[in-house]
């Protein structure tokens, strides 16, 4: 891979020419596979290595087709750069037990968001937000497959979830970037750099911040991130922001055999993962904390009306069979949806409601209901909160397959009507059995669309 000589002379500025002839070497180098896993699902994928800094990561020896492993499209792990797992750390670290709310600003495709969601386990509140609408469908389908009911996903601008009330203890901003940590992953991002884009991600990023952090609480943490080296957009900024916005600097103890390279700037320190270090791609990360107010208020300060409907009594009754409800609230939102969110996060969603904010989705979505007769959500299957006592259908490998491309068309069960398929344990999807063929209602959106082998008994 030729790299731009201006990118190399750069980098061989900042770290030494040495340094940067192994990272070059590095470059050269197939990237790592790594996983982590979603430890409310069921896993039979296995690496023989961990991610140090993430209990759930693992590196995979080679790089298996995922599309053909139905444990993938129940969710029970996610691809993950083991670089960027080094949150799972930070997190523990800054916020032991984890009851909080979490922004995760720039979210798609999910990697920050699906882990800070695993890390909550259910606790405390996440909202995913993606600017760009189609990235955030993709955001949207990898965090439904995780199935937890405490994340809202959002598609707006950092300036109105700034303005719009909802303030948060921890901020995560994983920045769009000039992404030379990524050359080796993605060549594509090698024929885009330039010292100029670099310097329009730098003014973007200062841009981004500047809109978010009245979203942060007093006291909050933003998580500064990039997948990216040089200085400008990485401890240059995280200074910046620290003089500019009444932030402070926070250290994270490391463990010194990681690899990680710590980066004292003037006020904050960074992070920087670079492959011929470490066991994965480029990555800066930066711990800041907020300690000067700026005009917003918490949740707590907001009306304690909720502006959310929820079900009357017979709704319920239809709803019973299908839902796990202990502790969670059941209302239908604007799109004429049923949704479950944690009684905990009402008042927030409704805040969140009552500001306008876009939602591509809130909690788990259940199903619709008319006329007292409900249809499930793909959602409800792939969630903690669909009842356990639902009809389900385990299927074989080859059958699993065949119903995530919609190509099984019956199956191995008396029960008739509403069911659950099922592989490993885990959920795909419901169908309707009919006795002598399935409707299949997994969305069509989500289907497996390569071809699948002949003999797929043999995989
Ligand atoms: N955090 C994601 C993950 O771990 O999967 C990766 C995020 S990616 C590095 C940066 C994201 O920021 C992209 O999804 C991009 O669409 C979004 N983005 C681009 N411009 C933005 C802006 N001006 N404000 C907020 N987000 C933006």
């Amino acid at each position: 891979m030729k790299l731009p000589d201006l990118f190399f002379d750069r980098i061989a500025a900042q770290i030494g020419t040495d340094e940067a002839r192994l990272l070059l070497k590095a470059i050269e180098r197939p990237s790592p596979v790594s996983v982590r896993i979603n430890p409310v699902k069921n896993n039979c994928i296995s690496g023989n290595f961990q991610v140090p800094w993430c209990k759930y990561g693992y590196y995979l020896d080679e790089r298996p087709v995922f599309t053909l492993d139905p444990d993938f499209h129940a969710g029970a792990y996610y691809v993950q750069e083991a670089s960027s797992m080094v949150l799972w750390h930070i997190l523990e670290t800054i916020a032991p037990g984890g009851n909080i709310s979490v922004l995760d600003l720039c979210a798609a495709p999910g990697g920050k968001s699906t882990l800070a969601a695993a890390w909550l386990s259910g606790k405390g509140m996440l909202v995913a937000n993606e600017v760009v609408k189609t990235r955030a469908n993709v955001l949207k389908y990898n965090i439904l497959k995780e199935g937890h009911a405490n994340v809202i996903i959002t598609c707006v601008q950092p300036s109105e979830l700034g303005r719009s009330g909802p303030t948060f203890d921890i901020v995560i901003v994983d920045a769009p970037c000039s992404g030379e940590g990524m050359f080796r992953k993605d060549p594509e991002a090698v024929s885009h750099w330039s010292v100029q884009n670099v310097e329009t991600c730098a003014v973007r990023q200062k841009s981004i911040i500047a809109d978010i952090l009245p979203a942060l609480k007093e006291g909050g943490f933003l998580i500064y991130s990039t997948c990216t080296y040089n200085h400008e957009e990485n401890i240059n900024n995280a200074d910046y922001f620290a003089s500019e916005f009444g932030m402070e600097g926070r250290h994270i103890p490391l463990d010194e055999s990681w690899g990680i390279s710590v980066i004292e700037g003037k006020k904050t320190t960074g992070y920087q993962f670079f492959p011929h270090r470490v066991r994965g791609e480029g990555f800066f990360v930066s711990v800041l904390q907020k300690t000067e107010v700026n005009g917003t208020k918490g949740f707590g300060s907001k009306p304690k009306t909720s502006g959310i409907s929820t079900l009357p009594p017979k709704s319920m009754e239809c709803l019973k069979p299908w839902l796990k409800n202990e502790g969670m609230v059941v209302f239908e939102g604007s799109d004429g949806l049923i949704h479950v969110i944690p009684e905990a996060m009402l008042t927030q969603v409704d805040s969140m409601f009552k500001a306008k904010v876009y939602m591509l989705s809130a909690g788990i979505t259940a199903g619709k209901l008319t006329k007292d007769v409900f249809i499930p959500d793909h959602s409800l299957a792939l969630s903690h909160s669909m009842s356990t006592l639902l009809p389900r259908v385990e299927l074989d490998k080859t059958e699993a397959l065949l119903y995530l491309k919609k190509q099984l068309n019956t199956i191995r069960s008396g029960t008739k009507g509403w069911t659950v398929a099922s592989y490993n344990g885990n959920a795909l999807g419901f169908l309707k059995n009919l006795g002598d063929r399935i409707n299949n209602y997994l969305p069509n959106e989500y289907r497996i669309l390569m071809d699948l082998p002949t003999d797929i008994t043999a995989l």
